[in-house]
């Protein structure tokens, strides 16, 4: 059996960002990181549009101006949290920078301030068009030189839990199928959100909810799981999403008449509504709107948002400068996850903490204000870190109760041995469809919680055809849809029981 003071399951930019608060505050420490990809690969690194923090360098901005434009925002935001997130947000920006974190600057030479939907002065920090890449591999650069120990390629199980004690975790190594068990004085989970739950979503293949799905086996009652954001312009049909900083430009959406239908200024919910109402009314085309940008200028285009022309040119085939960019809503982000409070610790476990996307401490509402969700990764990790290490000294490995390892290895066994003519793929299909989407009645709801249900049946008749113990992809899309099936429980649920 493994063993480490803290294991942290999520190499994204909350789980790196956390383990490296703690080794900065406690050096000795022995911190690693499971990761079911390679640290650079998390979904974070798709991130474009910046970490919000009122630096105040391109105005006269404030953290009350911040937390203001937050909770208007986010309408049901903990307001504890939001003071937190927009108090602590420039110093966590400029300790990224410190690391090394390439920032677009000012020609002062300060980090530049770009303007941001929602945001009532220019408050995001960016680096390029690719902060989030730019935030993860300073990060990933950090843990290197910290000497934390990353297992790549393990895909965490489960919660090792005995009574209402965390220790550790149950993992499978990728790459040989064996089960390992790590024991921890401190779990702490980091494993980014649940977008593949949806047939249209700009997550990462990776977001499969499997912390969710752990946390919810260990008998952890989740919050906010209906809270999915909806972005309106997905370019069709591929999951990526452009900037919505050119709707605030000037930029026109337009139905199949080529007539504007909407205020491109309202709230990403807002016109995300108004873009389905448009569709689902038959006013657009094959399932999707315009996205008109020609009268914007090209060298504004190219320098604020490049993106938008490698998206529209290979991806959709058109040039923006010309032709309309086909554009649809596409899921963006999952505000649902484990409760805690504002340093991580999940309530009524110890030694448990969640952070990042995964986790749930009320800091965006119902919605995220655009750059929060960065922001409050990273605050609210190293708030966690500094918190963990402060706690660590008092804190023991515990017993690891015999079952962690057999059950872990009775789910792997009893996949391999399943038999029946039900096909993965399609159940995983089925079910994604049938989520996809943020509008939801009461009838749609209470469909999905027995869809779920008959999906769940189905799941249990799959056979993997790959027996393969080396690598098997097909293993681990097993492991992922049955976690998903889970999530997928949850969020029906909450939806009925939000309406
Ligand atoms: C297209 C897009 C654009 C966005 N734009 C913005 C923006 O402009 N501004 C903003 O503030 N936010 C934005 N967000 C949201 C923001 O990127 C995320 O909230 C943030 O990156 C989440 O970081 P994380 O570390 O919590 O999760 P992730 O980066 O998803 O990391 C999760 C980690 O957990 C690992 N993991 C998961 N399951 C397991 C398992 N079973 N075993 C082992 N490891 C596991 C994964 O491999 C990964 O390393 C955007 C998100 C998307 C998808």
């Amino acid at each position: 059996m493994i063993q480490h003071d803290v294991i942290v399951v999520g190499s994204g930019i909350a789980g790196m960002r956390c383990a490296l608060e703690i080794k900065r505050n406690a050096p000795k420490a022995d911190v690693a990181i499971v990761t079911k990809q390679y640290p650079v690969r998390a979904a974070s690194v798709v991130e474009r549009t910046g970490i919000a923090a009122a630096l105040g360098n391109s105005s006269s901005d404030s953290v009350e101006a911040h937390i203001s434009d937050t909770l208007a925002y986010g309408k049901s935001n903990n307001a504890a949290a939001v003071k937190a997130l927009c108090e602590q947000a420039p110093a966590a920006v400029y300790e990224l920078e410190h690391m090394g974190l390439p920032f677009s600057r000012l020609k002062s030479g300060r980090i530049a301030q770009q303007v941001g939907y929602g945001h009532s002065q220019p408050r995001l920090a960016n680096a390029g068009d690719q902060t989030g890449h730019a935030i993860v591999t300073t990060l990933y650069g950090e843990v290197v030189r910290f000497g934390i120990k990353v297992y790549p390629e393990w895909f965490m199980l489960g919660l090792v839990v005995e009574g209402k004690n965390v220790r550790g975790v149950s993992v499978l190594d990728i790459r040989s199928s064996e089960i390992e068990v790590i024991n921890a004085k401190v779990t702490v989970l980091a494993t980014g959100s649940y977008g593949q739950l949806y047939a249209t979503s700009s997550d990462s293949y990776a977001s499969t909810g499997d912390g969710h799905a752990a946390a919810l086996r260990a008998g952890i009652n989740l919050i906010g799981m209906d809270l999915v954001n909806f972005h309106p312009l997905g370019v069709a049909n591929t999951g990526l999403i452009i900037n919505e900083q050119v709707l605030a430009d000037g930029a026109h959406l337009l139905n199949a008449s080529e007539k504007r239908f909407t205020n491109e200024q309202a709230s990403l919910a807002e016109v995300t509504a108004a873009v389905n109402a448009e569709i689902a009314a038959g006013r657009g085309v094959d399932g999707h709107v315009w996205l008109d940008v020609r009268h914007l200028p090209t060298s504004q285009i190219r320098e604020r948002y490049p993106h938008l022309l490698d998206y529209a040119e290979d991806f959709a085939g058109v040039n923006p400068n010309h032709d309309f960019i086909p554009v649809k809503p596409t899921q963006q982000s999952s505000l649902g996850g484990l409760p805690t409070d504002l340093n991580g610790s999940v309530a009524g476990f110890e030694g448990l903490y969640a952070v990042g996307a995964c986790a749930n401490n009320g800091v965006h509402g119902e919605q995220a204000l655009p750059g929060n969700e960065l922001a409050a990764a990273v605050v609210f990790a190293k708030l966690a870190g500094a918190a963990i290490a402060d706690k660590l000294g008092a804190a023991s490995y515990g017993n690891v109760p015999s079952y962690a390892t057999s059950n872990a290895s009775d789910e792997i066994e009893g996949l391999f041995g399943q038999k029946g003519s039900h096909k993965l793929g399609l159940v995983r299909k089925n079910l994604r469809q049938a989520f996809n989407s943020q509008a939801h009645t009461a009838a749609s709801d209470e469909q999905h919680v027995g869809l779920v249900h008959s999906l769940r049946e189905q799941f249990g008749q799959i056979a993997l055809h790959d027996k393969n113990r080396r690598f098997n992809t097909e293993l681990l899309e097993a492991l992922e849809l049955d976690r998903l099936l889970d999530v997928a429980d949850a969020v029906a649920k909450a939806s009925v029981a939000a309406l």
